[in-house]
């Protein structure tokens, strides 16, 4: 693989208020980030991700120094440049969560760029917790625009070697490395413009049930029902491996699953399977078919979340012709793994065009 084009914060600065595009540490996936008040810059974010134009961007923004988080006038100076309003419920929920895996959506102020926006009235915003890209924030002083820095419809990147490899054609591509991201998939994106409660428009690290315990706010999970893909994440194919990705249930391990891997006999098939159930089901399975390569993983969504990429990236270089995974219990834990699964799965294989999203 190339050697990924590290920078340093002071680099990255140069370049960010040049104008050009720096790949950035966060704790959920690795960001494309340009200067979101430079219309040209962050129109580079979407050629090279050969991602649609009326897909919106994250704006990130810097936090408070540590013994000013819990300050309201800290954030309200921080936001408003960005913001028309800010709701009670969205301030209490800076406080409690940010820096950190949560963005939120507030109506916008006249001057963010349709660019950022995709021509939307709203405005997603978010204060990724990374010491390395804090700095960076701070020394700046306005705001990134950056989607996931990883190539339309793919696999978001989780380390700064990923992101090179995504984009093997720009080695001149900046990547501040900070090491392997903590959480590992994208953050959790609750819709505070209209009236009423939060709106959870993808699931993430922080779940509805964490905001309730330590607010008290109640989140609407309507994500599923939402008329438009105002979040591109909720196109149904996304996150995509080149490998074809079946997800089983577990009451498809003996019958089903064992038919599907037979009838492909000279495929390479990675099968993961549960780590309690490992011994029993690589039993189970080899009866129907020899040389399959079974991959124990855990049954803790963090960390199967943090995980989740690197595995499908890895496993996605070529040397199977079909992945195959557990469909995770259908809890709210697993929310925002199952669906980075479903959609993996959907827009997986060999075709690019299978990928709408990215
Ligand atoms: P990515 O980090 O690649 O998932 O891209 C940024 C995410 O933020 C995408 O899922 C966007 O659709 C979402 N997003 C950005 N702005 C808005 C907005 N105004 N309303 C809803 N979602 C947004
Ligand atoms: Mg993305």
């Amino acid at each position: 693989m190339v050697e990924p084009n590290l920078s340093s914060v002071n680099g990255a600065l140069h370049a960010i208020r040049a104008g050009k595009l720096v790949a950035i540490p966060t704790e959920t996936v690795y960001g494309l980030g340009a200067d979101a008040s430079n219309s040209e810059a962050v129109q580079q974010i979407y050629e090279l991700k050969g991602r649609p134009a009326d897909h919106p961007l994250i704006v990130h923004v810097q936090s408070p120094l540590d013994e000013n988080k819990t300050r309201e006038e800290e954030w309200l100076a921080i936001l408003s440049p960005w913001t028309r309003h800010i709701p009670e419920s969205a301030l209490i929920l800076i406080k409690h969560f940010w820096p950190g895996p949560l963005t939120l959506v507030f109506e916008k102020s006249k001057s963010v760029l349709d660019c950022v926006t995709g021509g939307q009235a709203t405005v997603a915003i978010r204060s990724p917790a990374h010491p390395l890209t804090q700095e960076l924030l701070r020394r700046f002083g306005g705001g990134i625009a950056a989607p996931s820095a990883n190539r339309y419809g793919r696999i978001s990147p989780t380390s700064a070697g990923d992101v090179q490899s995504e984009f093997p054609n720009h080695p001149d591509l900046l990547i501040l490395d900070g090491g392997p991201c903590e959480h590992g998939i994208e953050s959790t994106i609750l819709d505070v413009s209209g009236e009423g409660s939060p709106k959870l428009l993808r699931p993430g690290s922080i779940s509805p049930t964490m905001i309730k315990k330590a607010t008290g706010i109640d989140v609407v999970s309507n994500s599923r029902t939402a008329k438009q893909p105002r979040v591109s994440g909720t196109h149904l194919a996304h996150y995509a491996p080149h490998t074809a990705l079946y997800l089983y249930s577990q009451s498809e391990i003996e019958l089903p699953l064992a038919q599907l891997i037979s009838q492909l006999p000279k495929a390479q098939l990675a099968v993961l399977v549960w780590e309690q159930e490992h011994i029993h089901h690589s039993e189970v399975l080899k009866a129907y078919r020899n040389n399959l390569t079974f991959i124990p993983i855990t049954m803790d969504p963090i960390s199967f979340a943090r995980q989740l990429y690197r595995l499908l990236r890895d496993l996605d270089q070529g040397q199977y012709q079909g992945i195959f995974i557990p469909n995770p219990p259908n809890t709210e834990a697993w929310d925002a793994v199952r669906d980075r699964l479903q959609r993996a799965s959907f827009g997986s294989g060999p075709s690019s065009n299978n990928h709408v999203s990215n």
